[in-house]
This record gives structure tokens, sequence and C-alpha cells, in this order.
């Protein structure tokens, strides 16, 4: 069969190949690891239906013994012995053997040798019930074998050069059958084969039409589940960068206001804290925006390592980060409690020890509140003025806002 054999094609630019070569009935392999993937699919697709229809041919081929009982009762023993005691056996234990073949290597192509195994079993049954009695069956069991020829190699949807094959196989057996039987004139015989050869080549050509078609749905099939996947990944991903801070790798304010919104009534009760970079401008104007960009990189680094997995950090805008303590469960916090959280936040800050052009390092200045979400946030962003007012580089607490059941100083 290897003459049969095209070359490989080459990859188009979806890394596969065209599924035929012009004016060729052949279909062309894919590349081998796409081949291997297809032959898996076809098995599959093919498994779905191989078995049922493998034994509705075996009922049949069994029937026609009722053939044999009208037209040549003398021969009705011996085509029930083969049919029950040979063909119906081996065919089961066939179809068992090609399960767990399938089942170890999906890929495997063991249905070629079946079916060309089980073709030429069917003709040479034909051929010795026919040979005790040729007068009488000869024209019925010639119609049988053109079915055998057909159905062997067109519906059972072997690749085209399996199905090339089988009938290779089965004109063989058809042109040994007619031998044996021996009773036709040579013309007849001559004229039968050529019959039987011909239909098979029909359904060659059914074959590779049909295998065309599967390889071209199966590039099909392949290309929208990548796409689908792609289109999830594209739409992961702007999901992501529609909430996240490109630079600082924080929430953004869309995050920040998704996860709050996510949990209202909670959100703000446990303290909001408004982080704002002191003298942030004249650390840009002197040593440059990307110095700048990452300063805040680094500011965020050290927001985020100072609060726990319950808080949320997010860049709000500019030099300015927003932090939500426990925005899940808001336990009315104490104003010690925000007020010890907003010094975390401004060590964690002097800590990245970032020299700053006034001298010193970079400093921030907490405002900070609790309480309602939105009164909270409004407070707390006051109070940062207060802490600038005061000097920098310190926290103060807003008053208690509505929502907040605690006492406050400012
Ligand atoms: P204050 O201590 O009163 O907060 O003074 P400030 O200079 O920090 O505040 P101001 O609001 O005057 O300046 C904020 C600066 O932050 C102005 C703007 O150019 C800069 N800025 C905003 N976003 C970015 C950014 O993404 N990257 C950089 N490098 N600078 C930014
Ligand atoms: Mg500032
Ligand atoms: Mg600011």
């Amino acid at each position: 069969m290897s003459g049969l054999r095209s070359p490989r094609g080459t990859a188009d630019t979806t890394g596969v190949t065209a599924p035929r070569r012009a004016g060729s009935l052949l279909p062309r392999p894919f590349a081998a690891d796409l081949e291997r993937e297809f032959q898996v699919a076809r098995n599959a697709s093919r498994s779905r239906w191989f078995v049922p229809t493998a034994l509705l041919g075996l009922v049949f081929f069994d029937l026609y013994v009722l053939l044999d009982l009208v037209m040549a009762p003398q021969v009705v023993e011996l085509s029930l012995w083969l049919r029950l005691g040979l063909v119906s056996p081996v065919t089961l234990v066939g179809l068992w053997l090609r399960g767990r073949r399938i089942a170890a290597r999906p890929g495997s192509r063991v249905d070629v040798l079946l079916v060309a195994g089980a073709a030429s079993l069917v003709v040479g049954v034909l051929a010795v019930v026919q040979r005790s009695a040729p007068d009488a069956l000869g024209g019925a069991y010639f119609a049988g074998a053109l079915i055998v020829v057909v159905f062997f190699s067109t519906l059972l949807r072997n690749d085209v050069r399996g199905a090339a094959g089988v009938l290779a196989t089965m004109v063989g057996a058809f042109g040994w059958g007619q031998w044996y039987v021996g009773s036709d004139p040579v013309a007849l015989q001559a004229t039968s084969l050529l019959a039987v050869a011909v239909s098979g080549l029909f359904g060659l050509v059914l074959a590779g039409t049909l295998e065309e078609s599967e390889r071209a749905r199966f590039l099909a099939e392949r290309r929208e589940r990548r796409l689908a996947a792609e289109r999830e990944e594209l739409i992961a991903a702007l999901a992501q960068a529609a909430v996240r801070d490109e630079l600082t790798g924080l929430l953004n304010r869309r995050g920040l206001l998704d996860r709050v919104s996510a949990h209202p009534g909670t959100a703000g009760r446990g303290g909001v804290l408004v982080v704002d970079v002191d003298h942030f401008k004249e650390l840009n104007d002197r040593f440059g925006h990307l110095e700048g960009d990452r300063c805040l990189t680094l500011v965020a680094d050290a927001l985020a390592s100072a609060c726990r997995p319950t808080d949320v950090v997010a860049r709000f805008g500019g030099e300015e980060f927003v932090v939500v303590l426990d925005v899940e469960h808001g336990q009315d916090a104490g104003e010690g409690d925000v007020q010890l959280a907003g010094e975390r936040l401004r060590a964690a800050v002097r800590g990245c020890a970032l020299p700053h052009p006034r001298g010193g390092v970079v400093t921030v200045s907490v405002g900070a509140a609790r309480g309602d979400w939105e009164a909270a946030l409004a407070a707390a962003d006051e109070a940062v003025y207060a802490a600038k007012a005061a000097g920098r580089d310190t926290v103060v607490v807003a008053a208690a806002v509505p929502g907040s059941t605690v006492g406050a100083r400012t």
C-alpha cells in the first residue's frame, strides 16, 4: 500500500495541512501529531456505530440461510455450520478484540484489518456454500458478494488507503471463490470479477470523498475550539485588565469598587484608609517620570505586604491608594485599630527607604475613617488633607461617620 501514500503536505498558517492535493483522489494526511489526533477522533466517532452496524450485518448474513433453505435445501446444514459456527463467533471475537485494542491505543487502525479479514471470510464462506449448489445459488451469491464489497469498502468509513487494501483483499477472495466454485464459464467469471472490482472502485471514490469531508470537518471543529478557547482567554484577560492597575498590579478604582459593592453593608466598617505620597510631584520633577513610576510600584508593594489577605488594596489614581480593611467581614473597628493599621502602612513605606529629593525618604500621609463605605471614603479623603496640614508623614483618623458605632478623634 506504500505506493498509494501521498507525500506529506506542507504546513499552512494554522500548522496543519490542506485536506487534499489538487487533482488527487487521495486525501492527504495531516502533520504527524495532528494526524494522530484525527485518527483518535475518527475512531471515537466510528466506534459509536461500528459495533451495532457490524452486528446488524452479521444478523443479515446469518439470515441468508433462509435463501439457502428456499433455493438449495441440500446446503442448509453446511451453511448453518459455517455461519453460526464459524463467521458469527469469529466476528464476535474480532469485535471484542477491536474494543480492547482501541481502548489501549485510541488511534489504532485495527478496523482496516478487521474489515479486510471479515470481508474475506464472508466472501470465502459464500464460495464454499455455493460450491455445493453452484447452479442454484450463483446469481444470489454474486449479489451477496457485491453488497459485501460496497458495505465494507464504503459504509464502514475506513480511511481510503485502508479501503483500498480491503478492496484488493476482497477482489482476491472473490477471484479465489470463483476458481474454487469452478462451475461458471471463464467469460462469466471474468465479468463477475470485473463487476466486483468496479463496484469496489466506486466505493473507493466514495470512501475518499467521505474521508476528505471528515478531515475538513475535523479541521473546522478544531479551529472553532481553538478560537473559542482564545476568545475565553481574551475575555478573561480583558476582565483582568479592566480591574487591574497596569503599573503596580494592584486593583484599580474599578476593581476596588467591584470588590466593595460585592460586600454591601460590611465594606468600610472595618476601616477605610486613603494613602497619599508626600511631595510626589517634586520627586517626579527632579528624578524623572520613570523614577516616579518605580517609586509608585515600590510603595504599592509595601502597602500590599503590610495588609492582611482580608484587606483590599487599590491604586485609586495618581499617587493615591485606598485600603479597605476586612472588607468581607466588616467587624466594626475601633479607632485604635484603624490608627494602628494606618501606622503600619506609613511605617511600611518609610521602610522602603526610597530617597526623596527634599532629603530623607519617601513618606505617605494617611487619612482613615470607618463606617458606611461611601461616607467612610469621603471622611478618609478629608482626613488626608488634615494629615498633610499636620506636616505629612502622619496618620489622621476621622470623626465617626454614619454606620460606625465607635467614637473618633481627629
Ligand atoms: P502632596 O504632598 O500635597 O500630596 O504633594 P504631591 O506633589 O504629592 O501632590 P500633587 O497632587 O501635586 O502631585 C501628584 C503628582 O503625581 C502629579 C502627577 O504628575 C504625578 N503622577 C500621577 N500619576 C502618575 C504616574 O502614573 N506616574 C508618575 N510618575 N507620576 C504620576
Ligand atoms: Mg501626594
Ligand atoms: Mg494626591
